[in-house]
């Protein structure tokens, strides 16, 4: 089958479509970036209006580089959250739309389903279920991925996400945005031993993260001056990884899951790549990530994870609500605001 993809969560518009054999016929990514960066941060209200713009002719241009018309895709899958609600909106009604006029099914698409399923677009010996370390912007959790929709969590971070701890550190660092390339640069020059730095949460019992300490440490060091800013970047990415391992430690005694799997944004970054992958193996467990610009967002994972629910039989309807908040597990659903 063939899924015609929209994502629009944050400030990326991107458009792809992909085969449930695998194959991404075409895909592109516009990034907004210069459109938020004279307001030093993401505005909601401008990444919305820069989507309405955007994505049509992304739909356009991944049709015609594919040389695929609306006609011979099988399915229309946009992300419906979680993520900022005026560019979810955006998306999944261009995907109404599309759907609507071309006659085709709907697949709206849990964000974080697309990270959690990203590594089998790639991986084709990938099979359930999997232990997954999701790190991304908005996100640090530890996922038993049992099936396509059928997700337990062990754990999940108490304060900020993990790709918001690198960007928060990078603002400190007077590096741009987002931080988490900025700081795993800098850090290729520095000491990982430099500066001592905080490992919340190592040591307890559940596999929960904590990253908001680790950030004030990086201030205090920051403010103090005494450290080169390369050390500081090499110090604060040890940390996380450490704290990482012992958590995914953790979790991986409380699932017998033969594989453990790292996606998200910060799964990009090659320290994390390299002391996860060394960590399964220690643990004779197998191991997979995606490649890097599989990690970040993209359209792709979305086509993947519309392509997965499709063939299940799971698609919906054009009431099909657009959530701000969107966790993956029934835990998640019930316990309102609980750092999903
Ligand atoms: P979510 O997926 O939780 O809704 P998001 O979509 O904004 O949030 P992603 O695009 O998945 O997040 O990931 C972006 C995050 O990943 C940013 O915080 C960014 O700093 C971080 N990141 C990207 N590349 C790297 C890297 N090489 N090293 C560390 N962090 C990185
Ligand atoms: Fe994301």
């Amino acid at each position: 089958a063939l899924v015609l993809a929209l994502e629009s969560s944050c400030d990326d518009s991107a458009a792809a479509l992909v085969s449930s054999s695998r194959q991404i016929l075409a895909q592109a990514v516009v990034n907004q970036n210069d459109a938020h960066r004279p307001f030093g941060g993401i505005v909601p209200e401008i990444a919305a209006r820069a989507h309405v713009e955007i994505l049509p002719g992304l739909v356009r241009q991944v049709l015609h580089e594919a040389d695929v018309s609306i006609g011979e895709v099988d399915a229309i899958a946009a992300t419906a959250g979680p993520g900022l609600i005026g560019g979810v909106m955006v998306g999944l009604l261009v995907g109404k739309g599309l759907a609507l006029s071309a006659g085709k099914p709907l697949i709206a698409v849990n964000h974080l389903e697309g990270h959690a399923l990203s590594p089998r677009l790639v991986d084709v010996g990938l099979d359930f279920p999997y232990l997954l370390l999701l790190a991304s912007g908005g996100h640090c959790q530890l996922l038993e991925v049992r099936g396509v929709g059928d997700y337990r969590r062990l754990a999940t971070t108490i304060d900020d996400a993990a790709g918001e701890a690198f960007d928060k550190a990078a603002k400190l660092l007077g590096l741009g945005f987002p931080g988490g390339p900025a700081i795993e640069a800098l850090a290729r020059d520095g000491d990982s031993a430099a500066v001592p730095l905080p490992r919340p949460l190592v040591g307890s019992k559940e596999p929960h993260f904590s990253f908001a300490g680790l950030k004030a440490a990086v201030q205090r060091a920051v403010i103090a001056g005494s450290h080169r800013p390369e050390d500081v970047a090499a110090s604060f990415q040890q940390a996380v990884v450490d704290c990482f391992l012992d958590r995914t430690a953790k979790a991986l005694e409380q699932s017998d899951a033969s594989t453990l799997v790292v996606a998200g944004g910060v799964a990009a970054n090659a320290s994390v790549r390299t002391a996860l992958a060394d960590l399964a193996q220690r643990h004779g467990r197998g191991f997979s990530v995606p490649p890097g610009w599989l990690c970040t967002d993209n359209a792709a994972m979305i086509g993947w994870a519309g392509a997965e629910r499709l063939a299940a039989g799971l698609t919906d309807g054009f009431d099909a609500p657009a959530r701000a908040r969107w966790p993956l597990d029934p835990e998640g659903e019930k316990v309102r605001g609980a750092g999903v």
